[in-house]
């Protein structure tokens, strides 16, 4: 095999040869193979800031996809992880314990709202999807209901990649097309309605409730997220259809499952999102933030009543290699601690203000259908989809680093984000707007 410009046990020569390596091998996400456009190429990131092999420092308005709450390098969380490699970087979970992950449990049982009492560790917010499903429908199986094995979900929705996860993805947006035939056939109904702010549709909200009901005897779960619907569309919605869901699930006995992967933490102003609703779900599961960015990590809560139902079928038949790995473990328990010594609803709020203030003048732009707020994620919606490398690029110009995606322009950065920097980011939107 040739091991290319650089032998597999040397450093690359130049980043060109990095970049040359890369193209020849390695997989990006949603990217094919051979790729047609180059990534940049990060060397180290401190603060909010990424660094580019060629010099170039670039604000993180994407918090490496909702995770980097605290920004890169931070020096509580670096110590915490250096702290845990001294002890162990790993042991297995199967007959083994430990207190990074005992105590990452119950902050979580804490902090998540009241009734959710057990807590699954497992690797990556997909795999916590699946778990979630998982105990879902071994609960209705628990309960002689084996019959109730599909989920229902609202369009627009993302859950994640693996197969399950992906049947509830926006049918239309999502990968159906490509899986027909392979994904399991889920229950949709029509997105909720648009804006968090906005007037409750009673209609909306009857006949959400009625679809639910409709199918209560072949249906085991209802997933969502709640309040912002992010890789599926970064919309915002009312969260009285979070009332709506619990309240016909309770009364039909099915499993009501918040995703809350993308808004935990803080990100949407309350901790969980779904306290925006006051509603406390059946089935929760966390990640992205939850290792403040530093490890892939994600935690599937339920109730007791959900776990006595599944020890009727005997096991919870899940068990990753990686389960509640002591590294990721610590370091949540240090990201969570930073939040609870500080001030996260103010950051948050000044995020927003800055987010606000700075899009503004791009609401009414040519081009641009929507501008969008909600705790620190801002989101500019064009009537066209964008051309990532143009406005990535464009970004990229203002020293801002943006992932857009379909027709969507979007920010959501580290809560520490300053003024000036947010200023910078709303104005690497506009450009990003103005190349896309
Ligand atoms: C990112 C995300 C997932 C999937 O998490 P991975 O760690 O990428 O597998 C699931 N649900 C929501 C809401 C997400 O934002």
């Amino acid at each position: 095999m040739d091991p290319g410009p650089a032998g597999p046990s040397g450093p690359f020569p130049t980043p060109e040869a990095v970049l040359a390596a890369d193209r020849r091998h390695v997989w990006h996400p949603y990217a094919p193979m051979p790729a047609t456009v180059d990534p940049y190429l990060v060397t180290s990131a401190a603060g909010v800031r990424l660094r580019l092999a060629d010099g170039r420092e670039l604000v993180d308005a994407m918090s490496s996809w909702w995770a980097a709450i605290h920004g890169y390098r931070h020096p509580v969380l670096d110590a915490a992880l250096a702290e845990q490699a001294g002890r162990m970087s790993h042991v297995m979970f199967g007959g083994l314990t430990h207190e990074p992950a005992v105590r990452l449990a119950g902050t979580l049982v804490e902090l998540a709202p009241p009734g959710l009492e057990h807590v699954f560790l497992c690797d990556s917010g997909s795999v916590g999807v699946e778990v979630a499903v998982k105990m879902a429908l071994q609960y209705q199986r628990g309960r002689g209901r084996p019959q109730r094995h599909r989920l229902a979900t609202w369009r627009g929705g993302y859950h994640g990649d693996t197969f399950h996860p992906m049947s509830v993805c926006d049918p239309d947006g999502g990968m159906h097309r490509l899986w027909t035939g392979v994904l399991p056939r889920q229950i949709f109904t029509d997105p909720p309605p648009n804006g968090f702010d906005s007037v409750v549709d009673e209609g909306y909200a009857t006949t959400l409730a009625e679809t639910v009901s409709r199918h209560a005897d072949t249906v085991a779960a209802v997933i969502v997220e709640p309040v912002v619907q992010g890789a599926g569309g970064m919309r915002f919605h009312h969260p009285h259809y979070l009332r709506v869901l619990r309240e016909v699930t309770r009364e039909h006995d099915i499993a009501l499952i918040f995703d809350e992967i993308a808004t935990g933490f803080g990100r949407t102003g309350t901790f969980f999102a779904a306290e925006h609703a006051d509603v406390a779900p059946d089935v929760l599961c966390v990640g992205k933030a939850l290792t403040g960015g530093y490890l892939s990590l994600a935690a599937t809560l339920c109730t007791p009543q959900i776990a006595a139902g599944i020890s009727r079928t005997g096991v919870l038949a899940h068990g990753p290699t990686f389960m509640g790995n002591p590294l990721a473990c610590a370091v949540a328990n240090a990201s969570i601690g930073l939040l609870r010594a500080g001030n996260w609803p103010a950051e948050v709020a000044r995020v927003a203000a800055g987010l606000s203030a700075g899009l503004a003048p791009l609401r009414g732009a040519t081009g641009v259908i929507d501008v969008r707020v909600l705790g620190a994620i801002g989101v500019v919606q064009l009537d066209r989809p964008v051309d990532v490398a143009a406005a990535t690029a464009a970004a990229v110009a203002h020293g801002v680093w943006l992932r857009p995606f379909r027709d969507l322009i979007y920010a959501m950065p580290p809560y520490l984000t300053d003024d000036a920097d947010l200023a910078r980011i709303a104005a690497a939107m506009g450009a990003a707007a103005a190349a896309a």
